[in-house]
Protein backbone atom coordinates (compact mmCIF):
# COMPACT_ATOMS: atom_id res chain seq x y z
CA UNK A 1 0.00 0.00 0.00
CA UNK A 2 3.02 2.11 -0.25
CA UNK A 3 2.48 5.63 -1.40
CA UNK A 4 6.07 6.14 -2.60
CA UNK A 5 6.28 9.41 0.32
CA UNK A 6 9.97 8.96 0.14
CA UNK A 7 10.95 8.73 3.65
CA UNK A 8 12.54 5.13 3.01
CA UNK A 9 14.98 6.88 0.47
CA UNK A 10 16.54 8.64 3.37
CA UNK A 11 18.07 6.88 6.74
CA UNK A 12 14.74 7.36 8.29
CA UNK A 13 13.83 4.45 6.78
CA UNK A 14 14.36 3.10 10.49
CA UNK A 15 11.26 4.59 11.59
CA UNK A 16 9.17 3.64 9.13
CA UNK A 17 6.98 1.07 11.19
CA UNK A 18 5.71 3.94 13.36
CA UNK A 19 5.71 6.76 10.47
CA UNK A 20 4.00 5.18 7.72
CA UNK A 21 0.45 5.54 7.23
CA UNK A 22 0.23 2.39 5.57
CA UNK A 23 1.93 -0.53 8.26
CA UNK A 24 0.55 -1.48 11.08
CA UNK A 25 -1.68 0.91 12.98
CA UNK A 26 -1.63 3.11 10.13
CA UNK A 27 -4.14 5.55 9.71
CA UNK A 28 -5.04 5.85 13.37
CA UNK A 29 -1.98 7.55 14.25
CA UNK A 30 -4.14 10.62 13.24
CA UNK A 31 -5.79 10.54 16.21
CA UNK A 32 -2.44 10.89 18.44
CA UNK A 33 -0.88 12.69 16.41
CA UNK A 34 -3.10 15.27 16.44
CA UNK A 35 -2.96 15.17 20.02
CA UNK A 36 0.54 16.17 19.21
CA UNK A 37 0.83 19.16 16.83
CA UNK A 38 -3.02 20.43 17.98
CA UNK A 39 -3.05 20.07 20.97
CA UNK A 40 -6.36 18.13 21.23
CA UNK A 41 -7.96 15.16 18.91
CA UNK A 42 -10.66 16.36 16.47
CA UNK A 43 -14.35 16.91 18.39
CA UNK A 44 -16.11 13.90 17.20
CA UNK A 45 -19.26 15.66 18.81
CA UNK A 46 -19.13 18.72 16.49
CA UNK A 47 -19.69 17.80 12.57
CA UNK A 48 -17.96 19.95 10.94
CA UNK A 49 -14.61 18.65 13.22
CA UNK A 50 -15.45 14.83 12.30
CA UNK A 51 -15.51 16.03 8.69
CA UNK A 52 -13.15 18.31 8.03
CA UNK A 53 -10.36 17.77 10.91
CA UNK A 54 -9.20 19.96 14.14
CA UNK A 55 -9.56 23.53 13.32
CA UNK A 56 -10.17 27.06 14.66
CA UNK A 57 -11.05 29.25 11.41
CA UNK A 58 -12.17 27.72 7.59
CA UNK A 59 -13.05 30.50 4.65
CA UNK A 60 -13.14 30.99 0.86
CA UNK A 61 -10.41 32.71 -0.23
CA UNK A 62 -8.84 33.76 -3.13
CA UNK A 63 -5.34 35.84 -4.56
CA UNK A 64 -6.00 38.86 -6.56
CA UNK A 65 -4.17 39.47 -8.35
CA UNK A 66 -3.31 35.79 -8.46
CA UNK A 67 -0.12 33.69 -9.14
CA UNK A 68 0.26 33.56 -12.77
CA UNK A 69 0.96 29.09 -13.51
CA UNK A 70 -0.46 28.41 -10.06
CA UNK A 71 -2.77 25.27 -9.53
CA UNK A 72 -5.44 27.69 -8.67
CA UNK A 73 -5.16 31.45 -7.61
CA UNK A 74 -1.52 30.26 -5.98
CA UNK A 75 -2.40 30.91 -2.45
CA UNK A 76 -0.06 27.87 -1.38
CA UNK A 77 2.90 29.85 -3.40
CA UNK A 78 2.21 32.55 -2.13
CA UNK A 79 2.57 31.66 1.91
CA UNK A 80 5.43 29.86 1.08
CA UNK A 81 6.99 33.13 -0.66
CA UNK A 82 5.94 35.43 1.73
CA UNK A 83 7.23 33.26 4.60
CA UNK A 84 10.76 33.04 3.14
CA UNK A 85 10.52 36.75 2.64
CA UNK A 86 9.50 37.53 6.55
CA UNK A 87 12.60 35.05 7.51
CA UNK A 88 10.10 32.97 9.13
CA UNK A 89 11.27 30.33 7.44
CA UNK A 90 14.76 29.62 5.76
CA UNK A 91 13.76 26.68 3.20
CA UNK A 92 10.54 25.45 1.71
CA UNK A 93 10.34 21.68 0.46
CA UNK A 94 7.70 21.74 -2.73
CA UNK A 95 7.28 20.04 -5.36
CA UNK A 96 9.05 20.88 -8.94
CA UNK A 97 8.51 19.23 -12.35
CA UNK A 98 11.05 16.83 -13.49
CA UNK A 99 13.24 18.47 -15.91
CA UNK A 100 12.47 16.14 -18.74
CA UNK A 101 8.83 15.73 -17.74
CA UNK A 102 6.69 18.91 -16.73
CA UNK A 103 3.73 16.31 -15.14
CA UNK A 104 6.22 14.56 -12.99
CA UNK A 105 7.15 15.56 -9.69
CA UNK A 106 10.56 16.44 -8.47
CA UNK A 107 10.65 17.20 -4.91
CA UNK A 108 12.74 19.61 -3.69
CA UNK A 109 14.22 22.00 -0.93
CA UNK A 110 13.50 25.74 -2.28
CA UNK A 111 15.76 28.62 -0.57
CA UNK A 112 14.57 31.28 -3.04
CA UNK A 113 11.38 33.06 -4.10
CA UNK A 114 12.04 32.33 -7.57
CA UNK A 115 12.58 28.53 -6.78
CA UNK A 116 9.27 28.60 -4.47
CA UNK A 117 7.50 30.32 -7.57
CA UNK A 118 8.96 27.30 -10.03
CA UNK A 119 7.04 24.76 -8.10
CA UNK A 120 3.91 26.18 -8.39
CA UNK A 121 0.95 24.25 -10.10
CA UNK A 122 0.04 20.71 -9.03
CA UNK A 123 2.20 17.53 -10.65
CA UNK A 124 -0.95 14.57 -10.28
CA UNK A 125 0.76 11.71 -9.07
CA UNK A 126 2.48 10.24 -6.32
CA UNK A 127 5.72 12.74 -5.20
CA UNK A 128 8.71 11.33 -2.98
CA UNK A 129 9.15 14.65 -1.08
CA UNK A 130 10.35 13.09 2.27
CA UNK A 131 13.48 12.18 0.12
CA UNK A 132 15.16 15.58 0.54
CA UNK A 133 14.79 15.67 4.94
CA UNK A 134 18.64 14.31 4.63
CA UNK A 135 19.44 17.14 2.74
CA UNK A 136 17.63 19.44 4.91
CA UNK A 137 19.68 18.00 7.52
CA UNK A 138 23.46 18.40 6.18
CA UNK A 139 22.30 21.55 4.68
CA UNK A 140 21.98 22.81 8.45
CA UNK A 141 18.51 24.08 7.79
CA UNK A 142 16.58 25.06 11.02
CA UNK A 143 13.29 26.94 10.18
CA UNK A 144 11.59 24.91 7.61
CA UNK A 145 8.00 25.12 5.51
CA UNK A 146 6.77 21.97 4.31
CA UNK A 147 4.36 21.77 1.49
CA UNK A 148 2.70 18.40 0.96
CA UNK A 149 -0.27 15.95 1.05
CA UNK A 150 -1.65 13.78 4.08
CA UNK A 151 0.57 10.54 3.81
CA UNK A 152 3.44 12.74 3.69
CA UNK A 153 2.51 14.97 6.64
CA UNK A 154 1.76 11.97 8.93
CA UNK A 155 4.98 10.68 7.98
CA UNK A 156 6.48 13.71 8.52
CA UNK A 157 4.98 14.40 11.74
CA UNK A 158 6.09 11.23 13.13
CA UNK A 159 9.64 11.84 12.48
CA UNK A 160 9.33 15.66 13.31
CA UNK A 161 11.10 15.02 16.62
CA UNK A 162 14.36 13.84 14.81
CA UNK A 163 14.93 16.50 12.21
CA UNK A 164 16.80 18.66 14.30
CA UNK A 165 14.57 21.81 13.49
CA UNK A 166 13.75 24.61 15.60
CA UNK A 167 10.80 25.45 13.66
CA UNK A 168 8.75 23.54 11.02
CA UNK A 169 5.57 24.77 9.45
CA UNK A 170 3.24 22.78 7.23
CA UNK A 171 0.85 24.04 4.84
CA UNK A 172 -1.13 21.10 2.99
CA UNK A 173 -3.04 20.29 0.51
CA UNK A 174 -6.50 18.30 0.18
CA UNK A 175 -5.38 14.78 -2.05
CA UNK A 176 -7.59 12.11 -2.80
CA UNK A 177 -7.35 9.67 -5.80
CA UNK A 178 -3.85 10.03 -6.68
CA UNK A 179 -1.31 7.31 -8.74
CA UNK A 180 1.65 7.01 -10.15
CA UNK A 181 2.52 8.77 -13.37
CA UNK A 182 2.31 5.93 -15.50
CA UNK A 183 -1.24 6.21 -14.69
CA UNK A 184 -1.87 9.22 -15.31
CA UNK A 185 -0.49 8.60 -18.93
CA UNK A 186 -3.34 6.05 -18.59
CA UNK A 187 -6.19 8.53 -17.26
CA UNK A 188 -5.51 10.97 -20.01
CA UNK A 189 -5.79 8.67 -22.95
CA UNK A 190 -8.70 8.03 -21.62
CA UNK A 191 -10.36 10.79 -20.76
CA UNK A 192 -8.91 13.99 -22.56
CA UNK A 193 -9.49 14.41 -26.34
CA UNK A 194 -5.96 15.37 -26.53
CA UNK A 195 -3.83 13.91 -23.32
CA UNK A 196 -0.55 15.39 -24.54
CA UNK A 197 -1.47 19.29 -24.28
CA UNK A 198 -2.73 18.62 -20.57
CA UNK A 199 -1.21 20.68 -17.93
CA UNK A 200 -3.41 20.19 -14.58
CA UNK A 201 -6.81 19.15 -13.77
CA UNK A 202 -9.68 18.91 -11.37
CA UNK A 203 -12.44 17.02 -10.32
CA UNK A 204 -14.85 20.08 -10.12
CA UNK A 205 -18.22 20.58 -7.89
CA UNK A 206 -19.95 21.05 -11.59
CA UNK A 207 -19.40 16.94 -11.69
CA UNK A 208 -16.93 17.36 -14.56
CA UNK A 209 -13.16 17.04 -14.91
CA UNK A 210 -11.57 20.26 -16.37
CA UNK A 211 -8.74 19.97 -17.98
CA UNK A 212 -6.49 22.75 -18.39
CA UNK A 213 -3.85 22.84 -21.46
CA UNK A 214 -0.52 23.80 -21.88
CA UNK A 215 -1.14 27.08 -23.51
CA UNK A 216 -2.66 28.59 -20.42
CA UNK A 217 -5.92 29.10 -21.62
CA UNK A 218 -7.72 26.10 -22.87
CA UNK A 219 -9.86 24.02 -20.40
CA UNK A 220 -11.53 20.48 -21.90
CA UNK A 221 -14.38 19.66 -19.74
CA UNK A 222 -15.48 16.00 -19.19
CA UNK A 223 -18.90 14.99 -17.22
CA UNK A 224 -17.60 12.38 -14.80
CA UNK A 225 -20.48 10.27 -16.27
CA UNK A 226 -18.99 9.71 -19.37
CA UNK A 227 -15.61 8.27 -18.56
CA UNK A 228 -15.45 4.49 -18.42
CA UNK A 229 -14.89 3.91 -14.32
CA UNK A 230 -13.90 0.16 -15.54
CA UNK A 231 -11.07 1.18 -17.13
CA UNK A 232 -9.80 3.66 -14.52
CA UNK A 233 -9.34 1.45 -11.15
CA UNK A 234 -5.59 0.70 -12.14
CA UNK A 235 -5.22 4.25 -12.15
CA UNK A 236 -5.45 5.22 -8.63
CA UNK A 237 -2.95 3.91 -6.41
CA UNK A 238 -3.89 1.16 -3.70
CA UNK A 239 -2.52 3.63 -1.30
CA UNK A 240 -4.81 6.10 -2.33
CA UNK A 241 -7.76 3.46 -2.18
CA UNK A 242 -6.61 2.77 1.44
CA UNK A 243 -6.30 6.41 2.38
CA UNK A 244 -8.24 7.96 5.17
CA UNK A 245 -6.91 11.40 5.01
CA UNK A 246 -8.41 13.53 2.56
CA UNK A 247 -8.40 16.33 4.43
CA UNK A 248 -4.51 16.32 5.62
CA UNK A 249 -5.52 16.64 9.12
CA UNK A 250 -1.27 17.12 10.84
CA UNK A 251 -1.25 20.06 8.69
CA UNK A 252 -1.29 23.88 10.21
CA UNK A 253 -3.36 24.98 7.07
CA UNK A 254 -4.59 23.20 4.64
CA UNK A 255 -5.43 24.78 1.09
CA UNK A 256 -8.60 22.99 -1.29
CA UNK A 257 -11.22 23.58 -3.84
CA UNK A 258 -13.94 21.32 -3.22
CA UNK A 259 -15.58 23.09 -0.45
CA UNK A 260 -16.69 26.30 -2.93
CA UNK A 261 -19.36 26.60 -4.42
CA UNK A 262 -18.64 26.72 -8.38
CA UNK A 263 -18.96 30.25 -9.79
CA UNK A 264 -20.01 29.09 -13.28
CA UNK A 265 -18.68 28.18 -16.60
CA UNK A 266 -17.09 30.94 -17.27
CA UNK A 267 -14.74 31.31 -13.93
CA UNK A 268 -11.74 29.81 -14.44
CA UNK A 269 -9.69 27.92 -11.72
CA UNK A 270 -7.23 30.61 -11.95
CA UNK A 271 -9.66 33.53 -10.39
CA UNK A 272 -12.19 30.92 -8.63
CA UNK A 273 -12.18 31.18 -4.63
CA UNK A 274 -10.34 27.92 -2.77
CA UNK A 275 -10.95 27.18 0.85
CA UNK A 276 -8.56 27.27 2.97
CA UNK A 277 -8.92 25.34 7.00
CA UNK A 278 -6.42 26.91 9.65
CA UNK A 279 -6.12 24.11 12.54
CA UNK A 280 -3.59 25.91 15.09
CA UNK A 281 -1.88 28.81 16.52
CA UNK A 282 1.18 28.05 13.73
CA UNK A 283 -1.43 28.23 10.89
CA UNK A 284 -3.17 31.68 12.29
CA UNK A 285 0.56 32.98 11.93
CA UNK A 286 0.59 31.73 8.83
CA UNK A 287 -2.65 33.49 7.96
CA UNK A 288 -2.12 36.85 9.08
CA UNK A 289 0.70 36.56 7.30
CA UNK A 290 -1.17 35.83 3.85
CA UNK A 291 -3.90 38.78 5.03
CA UNK A 292 -0.99 41.36 5.77
CA UNK A 293 -0.20 41.17 1.93
CA UNK A 294 -3.51 42.79 0.84
CA UNK A 295 -3.95 40.54 -2.07
CA UNK A 296 -6.36 38.19 -0.21
CA UNK A 297 -10.09 38.41 -0.76
CA UNK A 298 -12.10 36.22 1.90
CA UNK A 299 -15.46 35.05 2.43
CA UNK A 300 -17.50 33.12 4.75
CA UNK A 301 -18.08 29.55 4.02
CA UNK A 302 -21.08 28.65 2.75
CA UNK A 303 -23.05 25.42 2.25
CA UNK A 304 -26.42 23.78 0.73
CA UNK A 305 -28.19 21.20 0.20
CA UNK A 306 -27.91 17.00 1.73
CA UNK A 307 -25.43 15.02 0.54
CA UNK A 308 -26.22 11.50 2.10
CA UNK A 309 -28.24 10.88 -0.93
CA UNK A 310 -26.11 11.59 -3.55
CA UNK A 311 -23.16 9.55 -1.02
CA UNK A 312 -25.14 6.56 -0.98
CA UNK A 313 -25.70 6.69 -4.81
CA UNK A 314 -22.30 7.31 -5.91
CA UNK A 315 -20.88 4.68 -3.16
CA UNK A 316 -23.13 2.00 -4.88
CA UNK A 317 -22.83 2.85 -8.55
CA UNK A 318 -18.62 2.37 -8.22
CA UNK A 319 -18.74 -0.24 -5.65
CA UNK A 320 -21.02 -2.34 -8.17
CA UNK A 321 -18.51 -1.57 -11.00
CA UNK A 322 -15.60 -2.41 -8.48
CA UNK A 323 -17.11 -5.89 -7.94
CA UNK A 324 -18.18 -6.61 -11.25
CA UNK A 325 -21.52 -6.53 -10.35
CA UNK A 326 -22.25 -3.73 -12.69
CA UNK A 327 -20.81 -2.91 -16.21
CA UNK A 328 -19.91 1.20 -16.04
CA UNK A 329 -21.80 2.97 -18.61
CA UNK A 330 -20.13 5.87 -19.87
CA UNK A 331 -22.73 8.28 -21.30
CA UNK A 332 -22.86 10.44 -24.23
CA UNK A 333 -21.23 13.61 -24.15
CA UNK A 334 -24.22 15.77 -24.54
CA UNK A 335 -26.06 13.49 -21.82
CA UNK A 336 -23.38 13.68 -19.50
CA UNK A 337 -23.27 17.49 -19.53
CA UNK A 338 -27.34 17.55 -18.87
CA UNK A 339 -26.92 14.98 -16.12
CA UNK A 340 -23.59 17.10 -14.69
CA UNK A 341 -25.83 20.43 -15.14
CA UNK A 342 -29.18 19.06 -13.20
CA UNK A 343 -27.04 17.63 -10.28
CA UNK A 344 -25.03 21.05 -10.00
CA UNK A 345 -28.64 22.86 -9.71
CA UNK A 346 -30.07 19.95 -7.20
CA UNK A 347 -26.72 18.84 -5.60
CA UNK A 348 -25.17 19.76 -2.40
CA UNK A 349 -22.74 23.04 -2.63
CA UNK A 350 -20.19 24.50 -0.44
CA UNK A 351 -18.92 22.29 2.19
CA UNK A 352 -21.41 20.17 1.71
CA UNK A 353 -20.30 19.12 -1.61
CA UNK A 354 -16.64 18.59 0.38
CA UNK A 355 -18.56 16.88 2.85
CA UNK A 356 -20.03 14.53 -0.08
CA UNK A 357 -16.71 13.95 -1.70
CA UNK A 358 -15.20 13.13 1.90
CA UNK A 359 -17.56 10.75 2.98
CA UNK A 360 -18.30 9.25 -0.07
CA UNK A 361 -13.89 8.59 -0.33
CA UNK A 362 -14.03 6.92 3.51
CA UNK A 363 -16.84 4.58 2.06
CA UNK A 364 -15.06 3.68 -0.51
CA UNK A 365 -11.75 3.25 0.57
CA UNK A 366 -13.08 0.92 3.42
CA UNK A 367 -15.20 -1.36 1.53
CA UNK A 368 -11.80 -2.12 -0.43
CA UNK A 369 -9.81 -2.25 2.68
CA UNK A 370 -12.44 -4.89 4.50
CA UNK A 371 -11.83 -6.94 1.38
CA UNK A 372 -8.21 -6.81 1.22
CA UNK A 373 -7.51 -7.33 5.07
CA UNK A 374 -10.53 -8.34 6.75
CA UNK A 375 -12.15 -6.39 9.70
CA UNK A 376 -9.82 -6.56 12.03
CA UNK A 377 -6.92 -5.21 10.32
CA UNK A 378 -9.14 -2.60 8.56
CA UNK A 379 -10.47 -1.87 11.72
CA UNK A 380 -6.94 -1.31 13.11
CA UNK A 381 -6.13 1.05 10.30
CA UNK A 382 -9.11 3.53 10.58
CA UNK A 383 -8.96 6.54 12.41
CA UNK A 384 -11.74 7.57 14.88
CA UNK A 385 -13.40 10.00 12.47
CA UNK A 386 -13.27 7.55 9.69
CA UNK A 387 -15.26 5.02 11.74
CA UNK A 388 -17.88 7.51 13.25
CA UNK A 389 -18.61 7.99 9.72
CA UNK A 390 -19.07 4.47 8.82
CA UNK A 391 -20.96 3.46 11.52
CA UNK A 392 -23.24 6.48 11.28
CA UNK A 393 -27.43 5.57 10.67
CA UNK A 394 -26.87 7.12 7.45
CA UNK A 395 -24.49 4.65 6.00
CA UNK A 396 -24.26 1.57 8.28
CA UNK A 397 -27.00 -0.22 6.36
CA UNK A 398 -25.57 0.14 2.86
CA UNK A 399 -21.77 -0.56 4.12
CA UNK A 400 -23.51 -3.37 5.29
CA UNK A 401 -25.36 -4.42 2.06
CA UNK A 402 -22.14 -3.58 0.03
CA UNK A 403 -19.71 -6.21 2.36
CA UNK A 404 -22.63 -8.88 1.75
CA UNK A 405 -22.34 -8.73 -1.72
CA UNK A 406 -18.61 -9.62 -1.91
P1 LIG B 1 -0.15 26.48 -6.03
O1 LIG B 1 0.20 27.83 -5.51
O2 LIG B 1 -0.17 26.24 -7.49
O3 LIG B 1 0.85 25.45 -5.33
C1 LIG B 1 0.73 24.08 -5.52
C2 LIG B 1 1.66 23.39 -4.53
O4 LIG B 1 1.44 21.99 -4.66
C3 LIG B 1 3.13 23.64 -4.80
O5 LIG B 1 3.68 24.31 -3.69
C4 LIG B 1 3.75 22.25 -4.93
O6 LIG B 1 4.87 22.13 -4.08
C5 LIG B 1 2.66 21.32 -4.45
N1 LIG B 1 2.61 20.07 -5.21
C6 LIG B 1 2.58 19.95 -6.56
N2 LIG B 1 2.49 18.67 -6.91
C7 LIG B 1 2.48 17.95 -5.76
C8 LIG B 1 2.40 16.57 -5.46
N3 LIG B 1 2.31 15.64 -6.43
N4 LIG B 1 2.42 16.17 -4.17
C9 LIG B 1 2.51 17.09 -3.18
N5 LIG B 1 2.56 18.43 -3.39
C10 LIG B 1 2.55 18.85 -4.66
N6 LIG B 1 -7.93 19.80 -3.51
C11 LIG B 1 -9.21 19.42 -3.33
O7 LIG B 1 -10.03 20.24 -2.90
N7 LIG B 1 -9.62 18.15 -3.62
C12 LIG B 1 -8.75 17.20 -4.10
O8 LIG B 1 -9.13 16.06 -4.34
C13 LIG B 1 -7.39 17.57 -4.29
N8 LIG B 1 -6.48 16.66 -4.74
C14 LIG B 1 -5.14 17.04 -4.82
C15 LIG B 1 -4.18 16.07 -5.17
C16 LIG B 1 -2.81 16.41 -5.20
C17 LIG B 1 -1.78 15.36 -5.54
C18 LIG B 1 -2.40 17.73 -4.87
C19 LIG B 1 -0.94 18.11 -4.84
C20 LIG B 1 -3.35 18.69 -4.54
C21 LIG B 1 -4.73 18.35 -4.52
N9 LIG B 1 -5.71 19.30 -4.15
C22 LIG B 1 -7.01 18.90 -3.97
C23 LIG B 1 -5.35 20.70 -3.86
C24 LIG B 1 -5.59 21.63 -5.05
O9 LIG B 1 -5.40 20.98 -6.26
C25 LIG B 1 -4.59 22.80 -5.03
O10 LIG B 1 -3.32 22.29 -4.82
C26 LIG B 1 -4.86 23.74 -3.92
O11 LIG B 1 -6.14 24.28 -4.05
C27 LIG B 1 -3.82 24.84 -3.92
O12 LIG B 1 -3.92 25.62 -5.09
P2 LIG B 1 -2.91 26.85 -5.26
O13 LIG B 1 -3.21 27.57 -6.52
O14 LIG B 1 -2.91 27.61 -3.99
O15 LIG B 1 -1.53 26.02 -5.40
FE1 LIG C 1 -1.15 10.14 -0.10
FE2 LIG C 1 -3.73 9.75 0.42
FE3 LIG C 1 -3.01 11.54 -1.46
FE4 LIG C 1 -2.69 8.95 -1.94
S1 LIG C 1 -4.67 10.01 -1.62
S2 LIG C 1 -1.14 10.55 -2.30
S3 LIG C 1 -2.16 8.14 0.09
S4 LIG C 1 -2.62 11.64 0.79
Amino acid sequence: MCSRCGLCDTYYVAKVKEACGFIGDGMSRIDQLEEQVHGRQRDLGEADEVTFGVHEHMSFCKLTPGVEGAQWTGVVTTIAVEMLRAGMVEAVVCVQSDPEDELKPKPCIAMTEEEVIEARGVKPSLSPNLEVLAEVEARGIKKLLFIGVGCQVQALRSVEKYLGLDELYVVGTNCTDNGPREGLEKFLQVTSANPDQVKHYEFMQDYRVHMMYKDGVTVEKVPYFCLPADQLTDVIATSCYSCFDYVNSLADVVVGYMGVPFEGPDVPMTKHFQYATIRNEKGREIWDLLRGTERLVEEPTTREGARQDFVKQTLVTDDDVQLGRAKSNPLPLWIGNILADVLEKIGPKGLEFAAYSLDYHVLRNYLLVYRRLGREKAWRHLPAYAKKIIESEDYEAIVAKQIAKG
